[in-house]
């Protein structure tokens, strides 16, 4: 029989990211490593539109201009990655955007410096709000887009890393980059390989763990946490891919338990806070590759898969592709500490 495979619903999309982002061999850590290492560099889906929020936006701020917004409200930490990314995406788009962002002291800001600045540059006004108000952010969104409405705008809200089932689209998408990358490599097809990315509010895990049914990527996708831990983690991820299955009526089932892979442990002191072997990892990248990671997200994930591997060499397979998803200007809010002398 010659069954006609039903072609993947996607939602809407404006282009936003230069995609398809480049997929390349890490030579020297592969053999310091003693594994078969790749990087997918989703840092360079742009310049200060870059990172792995630029795909998510690409479906979602799609959807804020149908329903004809002028003005988008996004949360995240002070230097959130994504809060920077709907900035300028905004600027791009001619749309206003609010931000709140999270600070210890809201009336003693931090400075404008990393992804700050840039959300300034990009005409940003920012919100600064308490840790205490981040945990009840529904709350404080409805007061912020009642005042953009009361003054005769259109307001749009993006949840938290723009992580609801719309912006797994934008991982679905880059699962099919992926299945066409993969089978570009030479040799064997069938080697386990493993996609090892950093998580921290669970969209592009599970627009890649939909993405793999739906494009039939043949890797396992394995979650590195850099806040809270697996059962928050299993839970947010679970409820992404069940509702946008639900939604969009995909033709796939999800098994919470056999499906979702996070590897906890790696924390370590914090959200956005680093240990100096976080920032030696960071270092030795950069040398034996010309590839900064970040201290947020993607250092902390790529010092998880290297003790990982430093445990069992063979427990993501032959093959790993690990994610960059981006946040090189976190870099600069941290130069102070990088142990002198560099
Ligand atoms: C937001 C972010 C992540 C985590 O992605 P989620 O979809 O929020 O889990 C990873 N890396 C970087 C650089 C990010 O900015």
């Amino acid at each position: 029989m010659n069954r006609k495979k039903t072609p993947v619903p996607y939602p809407p999309r404006i282009e936003l990211a230069r995609i398809q982002t480049p997929f390349q061999p890490l030579p020297r850590m592969s053999e310091r490593l003693g594994v078969e290492l790749y990087i997918k560099r989703d840092d360079l889906t742009g310049v200060a539109l870059s990172g792995n929020k630029v795909r998510k936006l690409e479906f979602v701020l799609a959807h804020a201009l149908a329903e004809k917004a002028d003005t988008v409200l996004t949360c995240g930490g002070a230097q959130s990655n994504h809060a920077r990314a709907t900035a300028v995406a905004a600027a791009r788009l001619g749309l206003r955007c609010r931000l709140l962002l999270r600070t210890p002291d809201p009336l003693d800001p931090p400075q404008p410096e990393g992804n700050i600045l840039l959300d300034r540059l990009a005409g940003a006004e920012i919100v600064w709000i308490t840790p205490e108000e981040y945990g009840r952010r529904g709350e404080i969104f409805d007061r912020e887009a009642a005042l953009v409405s009361r003054k005769g705008g259109k307001p749009y809200v993006i949840p938290e890393g723009a992580s609801n089932a719309l912006g797994a689209w934008g991982y679905v998408k880059a699962a099919e980059e992926l299945a066409h990358d993969l089978a570009l490599l030479p040799g064997k097809r069938t080697k386990e390989t493993s996609v090892i990315l950093a998580t921290g509010s669970g969209g592009t895990a599970a627009g890649l763990i939909l993405g793999r049914r739906l494009h039939e990527l043949k890797a396992r996708i394995v979650s590195i946490n850099v806040c809270d831990d697996r059962a928050y983690f299993t839970k947010v991820i679970s409820e992404i891919c069940e509702n946008a299955i639900a939604e969009y009526n995909l033709p796939i089932s999800f098994s919470r338990k056999k499906e979702i892979e996070i590897v906890d442990g790696y924390v370590g002191r914090g959200y956005a806070l680093s240990r100096p072997e976080e920032l030696d990892i960071i270092k030795e990248v950069a040398r034996a590759e010309g590839t900064f990671l970040d201290p947020v997200y993607t250092g902390k994930a790529f010092y998880g898969m290297v003790k990982e591997l430093q445990r069992d060499r063979a427990c993501f397979g032959e093959r790993i592709v690990f994610l960059h998803t981006g946040g090189i200007f976190g870099l600069f809010a941290k130069s102070s500490e990088f142990a002198a002398p560099l």
